[in-house]
């Protein structure tokens, strides 16, 4: 199909200094949790995108020097010539498709604790980032930069710049954002500085200028030299001669960098999750910055519509179109546009699984895009499968994520396939999560794959088909798949960690519960040891369908794991705002309709709430009844030539979305496949020059 003429705009060249962009498609700097010891997996991942169309493939953050070490968090390096390999082999790959490699130079300042490298972090004037998040905090405290170490940190970023033209960059960045080092000197509440690196505006700016300009001394014509900095801090601080700081910032470095990438201060508002951030939530931050500068700017805002795009680029908000998310879920987002097959766009659902992955300390993994992270150590493609392996027919019962990502996968691979579902809609799970507050994007998961089922003639969908094990072994299918979802119980969390017995009660409940429609009023209670945004989405509906609501935990925070997903400080302040009380630290240990009995889980002291209603929302547990019957029939497979029988998904082990879209693909990868003992290839670091 040919390209809609409307988004022309956004196939122009966009001239980066001395280098062009073929696009205004720009994949900015993200963490992949693929370090220098994955070069491999690195090469793949950001070469799938720009093969997917991204005009411009940036690095995640590179640390430039020691002193700069993010463990365990995975961040790149390029400390020395022995790691040119490994960034040259992405930079080799990522040009292969005609893309423009960027890399992000970055030294963390004191955001990172050294735990590796054991030297004391360095800071303008000894004042430590005063982080709540554990895996941020640190016991050793940094130590004030004297001039001798300003000279060195813009020595370490002239070699880092120098290692990276090498290493095959096109566009060489320094990083002034997100607490890390050069911003820290921007930002008075670090900076108190009485030199001329600190106190006025201009000499804050100071190091950030001359760390440019020794860049640009570096690479010559060879590179672009990109400015990334956050301005959302800088905005809210008045200016002296201009409205803001950020705008005296951006007026008095103007043209000194090649290009401006602008964005957030902190990880909830600059990767928002869309269960509280529209897309395009940067604008209304960013877009001064076009107003002062004759460089080319660049900004994200988890932009997935091409029409959204446009209109960034006609008003002047950006020239090119940044993106993280969007990339990782669907990495051929720009060549689907170009191709006038919009409308197969994988958007992403803003889950933060993906950063989530970082806080993990592992490679990204992606709820819209299964293949993610395995292009290289399994060799998925996020657009292409290798062909069916046999004509044997697969049956998929479910369709949830688990259920539409396999039979998607199944039908792409050219099986015929069937996939049944007792309901009178196609969603599973998601047919209830997508209806809760802010969660609707979510609905994308299915969309998307729906979309595809619909256009492939091997792949038969039928709604309202509730299977039992008799019908699944007489229909004629050579392999059975189970993706028959999970279930909550009513499970109790007793001390130490440990799961209790069932609370059994006419008025305690399930999110199942709430699914099925059971309407709660009154005095509501919900018990969350899932710690996921179950529960905290829960709470904010009940509340907003009315209910007097406690939250109660025994973790310290109200959705404590969504600390990995960016959400957990909105999701507090949400809850707040809607008058949810928040218990932390508590378990239930009774309910006997009207009084809620609780522990605090480390005291063991005893307290009592008033309490209409309580729901637990804690363990879940596959729906294996059918895998089990077909299991207990084995013996009967093979009179029915059935070949195999499969339980995916929540229905093996319930987990978030995207372990069960996971684990479709990987069924459907796998189908007629030898299988191995490691599943994936191992990759290796390149070996240092020296010894
Ligand atoms: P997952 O996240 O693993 O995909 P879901 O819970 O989202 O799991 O989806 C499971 C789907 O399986 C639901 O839509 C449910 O209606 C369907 N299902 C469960 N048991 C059967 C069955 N015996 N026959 C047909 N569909 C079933
Ligand atoms: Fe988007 Fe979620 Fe994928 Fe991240 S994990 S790219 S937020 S769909």
């Amino acid at each position: 199909m040919a390209r809609n003429p409307r988004y022309d705009i956004l196939f122009e060249p966009v001239k980066i200094g001395p280098v062009t962009a073929p696009n205004r498609f720009y994949q900015v700097p993200h963490a992949s949790g693929m370090t220098n010891s994955l070069p491999r997996v690195r090469a793949a991942f950001r070469g799938t995108k720009a093969e997917g169309g991204w005009g411009v493939v940036c690095s995640g953050y590179c640390s430039i020097h020691p002193s700069s070490d993010d463990t365990p968090l995975p961040f790149a390096r390029l400390w020395n010539d022995d790691d040119i390999r490994s960034h040259a082999l992405a930079t080799d790959a990522i040009h292969e498709h005609g893309a423009l490699a960027g890399v992000e130079l970055w030294h963390g300042g004191c955001a990172v604790m050294n735990r590796t490298s054991r030297i004391a972090p360095l800071s303008p004037s000894g004042i430590s980032w005063a982080s709540t998040h554990v895996g941020f905090m640190s016991n050793i405290h940094s130590r004030a930069m004297d001039k001798h170490d300003i000279r060195e940190l813009i020595s370490w970023q002239v070699g880092g710049a120098r290692r990276a033209r090498e290493a095959g960059y096109d566009i060489v960045y320094v990083y002034a954002g997100m607490g890390y080092l050069p911003y820290e000197f921007l930002l008075p509440d670090y900076n108190q500085r009485d030199d001329e690196y600190g106190g006025s505006i201009e000499n804050r700016v100071r190091l950030v200028r001359q760390m440019i300009e020794a860049t640009k001394d570096a690479v010559g014509t060879d590179c672009a030299v990109a400015l990334r900095i956050s301005v959302e801090e800088l905005s809210k601080r008045p200016g002296t001669s201009l409205e803001t700081e950020a705008h005296e910032v951006v007026s008095l470095l103007k043209d000194v960098p090649d290009l401006w990438d602008v964005k957030m201060d902190s990880s909830p508002t600059d990767c928002g999750p869309s269960r509280f951030a529209e897309e395009g939530s940067h604008e209304p931050v960013v877009n001064f910055v076009k107003t002062l500068t004759d460089a080319p700017v660049v900004g994200v805002g988890r932009f997935t519509s091409p029409d959204a795009m446009v209109s960034q680029v006609r008003r002047g908000v950006l020239d090119l179109i940044g993106a993280a998310r969007p990339s990782i879920a669907d990495p051929f987002l720009p060549s689907k546009i170009e191709q006038g097959r919009e409308d197969e766009i994988r958007e992403c659902i803003g889950c933060n699984i993906c950063i989530a992955s970082w806080h993990d300390c592992v490679p990204i993994r992606c709820t819209q895009n299964p293949t993610v992270g395995e292009e290289w150590r399994r060799g998925w493609h996020p657009e292409r499968i290798a062909p069916k392996g046999s004509d044997a027919r697969a049956l998929v019962i479910g369709a949830g994520p688990a259920g539409l990502e396999c039979a998607r996968a199944l039908g792409a691979r050219g099986y015929d396939v069937t996939l049944a579902d007792e309901k009178s809609e196609f969603g599973g799970r998601l047919l209830f999560e997508a209806k809760l507050p802010g969660l609707s994007a979510w609905m994308r998961v299915r969309d998307y794959r729906l979309g595809q089922l619909h256009n492939m003639a091997n792949v038969e969908l039928y709604k309202e088909s509730a299977l039992t094990a008799d019908d699944a072994l007489t229909f004629g299918f050579h392999h059975i798949v189970t993706a028959t979802g999970g279930k909550w119980t009513r499970d109790l969390w007793k001390e130490a960690e440990v799961p209790g017995d069932a609370l059994r009660h006419a008025k305690v409940f399930t999110p199942n519960n709430i699914e099925t429609g059971v309407e709660l009023a009154g005095k509501v209670a919900v018990f969350d040891f899932d710690f996921y945004y179950m529960g905290g989405v829960l709470a904010e509906k009940l509340a907003r369908d009315g209910c007097d609501v406690t939250y109660v935990t025994p973790a310290g925070y109200a959705s404590a794991w969504s600390i990995m997903s960016n959400e957990l400080p909105l999701v507090h302040r949400r809850l707040r705002d809607l008058g949810v009380d928040i218990e932390t630290l508590r378990r239930v240990t009774a309910f006997d309709g009207d009084m809620l009995s609780l522990a605090d889980v480390y005291t063991g002291e005893r307290f009592e709430h008033a309490c209409d209603n309580l729901v637990i929302v804690g363990l879940r547990r596959p729906n294996d009844e059918l895998a089990r019957d077909l299991f207990a029939r084995r013996d009967e497979w093979r009179d029915h030539g059935v070949m195999s029988v499969t339980a995916i998904g929540d229905a093996h082990a319930p987990g978030a979305i995207a372990h069960a879209v996971h684990s479709g693909r990987s069924y459907a990868e796998g189908l007629d496949q030898a299988p191995n003992v490691v599943p994936y290839k191992l990759d290796e670091p390149f070996a240092s020059i020296v010894e």
